[in-house]
């Protein structure tokens, strides 16, 4: 084969082949000068943990080979022809350099995303739709089921899925749906390992109709504490709605939530002095960002994002709400995580990395996925 056929070959494979970039981790190599290349390398294959985490599975390190075990030493030259040059070593000068982010949604509802983006099974929504970039990983998915009807297609997805996890309650503007038997049934799900948090619940004194049609502020505050109550009994983390009702949902987080208490505020879009103040208050409190922060008018916004630490903030969708910039309007889902999170960066002036790194342990901290 002459030189030039090889060249075309190789580069052939490697772009057909960065697929493999997801399942291969290459923990070293050297390059040598003058086209010769030396290299050990151990590759480990990537799986999902018992909680369902990906990670690398270092009990079978291997190589591409065939020729197995750690500090294979091989050497190649531009000549070698093409079936003897590992597949790791074509991807040599993505995979060393290029790092691979990690991201969970904090929040989302996946059964409504579903259903307004018409796929029928988590898989097929997965591949389809959400994973469109294979040097970023989505790790795992809280799906927020705060009515009555997307409760049992959450109960039934993290049931079967092992990377999605559930949170679970009664929304503000759905306080109606909140009786002693939704009360019981709350209760009961919260003994399933995969539900994380109780929530979202809160006040949302945001007027979507006429006086309050979708439930009356002291109809909201009852059911805000009823679910407070019951989820510090059981010990669970509280994720916040809360739309323009800051002091009463502060003044009734105080009275009932302690001070170590771990709270997800979702959504954030209220002012910077609240958002300083429940910081303030909660040692273990962080704050939702979503596409909002991506808008155009949404300058008071990225103020808060600018001045809260790192350390404090979650990514989420919110989906099948409030998808990002360029696609405000469409049906929000976790794939859109990577425009908010250049958005964070952006803001705080930091780079894309960092923003992962950090959310990716604030989520581990409040929620343990
Ligand atoms: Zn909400």
């Amino acid at each position: 084969m002459d030189p030039t056929q090889n060249d075309k070959e190789k580069k052939k494979k490697t772009r057909t082949e960065t697929g493999l970039l997801r399942t291969y981790y290459f923990e070293l190599f050297v390059n040598l000068p003058a086209g010769r290349y030396e290299y050990k390398f151990i590759i480990y294959d990537r799986k999902q943990d018992e909680t369902g985490r990906w990670c690398y599975d270092q009990s079978k390190p291997h190589c591409s080979d065939g020729q197995g075990g750690r500090n294979n030493l091989i050497e190649i030259t531009d000549n070698s022809p093409i079936e003897q040059i590992p597949d790791a070593l074509l991807l040599n000068e993505r995979s060393r350099e290029d790092e691979i982010y990690h991201y969970v949604d904090t929040h989302c509802n996946i059964p409504n995303i579903m259903k307004a983006i018409g796929k029928e099974d988590w898989n097929s929504l997965y591949h389809d739709v959400i994973s469109k970039d294979d040097n970023i990983v989505l790790d795992a998915v809280i799906s927020v089921a705060s009515d009555t009807d997307s409760r049992l297609g959450t109960l039934q997805l993290i049931n079967s899925v092992p990377n999605i996890y559930g949170g679970f309650g009664i929304h503000p503007l759905y306080a109606k749906e909140y009786n002693p038997q939704t009360e019981i049934d709350l209760i009961q799900i919260m003994e399933n390992p995969k539900t994380i948090a109780w929530g979202e619940i809160g006040l949302d004194y945001h007027e979507f109709g006429p006086q309050f049609s979708y439930a009356k502020p002291e109809l909201q505050k009852s059911v805000f504490i009823s679910q407070m109550k019951n989820a510090i009994n059981l010990k669970k983390p509280i994720i916040i709605h809360t739309r323009e009702a800051e002091e009463e949902t502060f003044n009734l987080m105080k009275e009932y939530i302690p001070n170590d208490w771990k709270i997800d505020v979702h959504c954030y879009t209220d002012s910077l002095d609240f958002a300083l103040k429940l910081l303030k208050e909660w040692e273990n409190l962080y704050l939702g960002f979503s596409g909002v922060i991506t808008f155009k008018s949404a300058h008071q916004l990225r103020q808060v994002v600018q001045s809260v630490p790192l350390e404090k903030l979650l990514i989420e969708t919110d989906g099948p709400f409030l998808a990002p910039e360029p696609f405000r309007g469409k049906t929000g889902h976790p794939g859109y995580i990577p425009l908010i999170v250049s958005k964070i960066a952006e803001i705080k002036s930091l780079p894309p990395s960092t923003i992962y790194e950090t959310t990716r342990i604030n989520t581990r901290s409040i929620f343990g996925v």
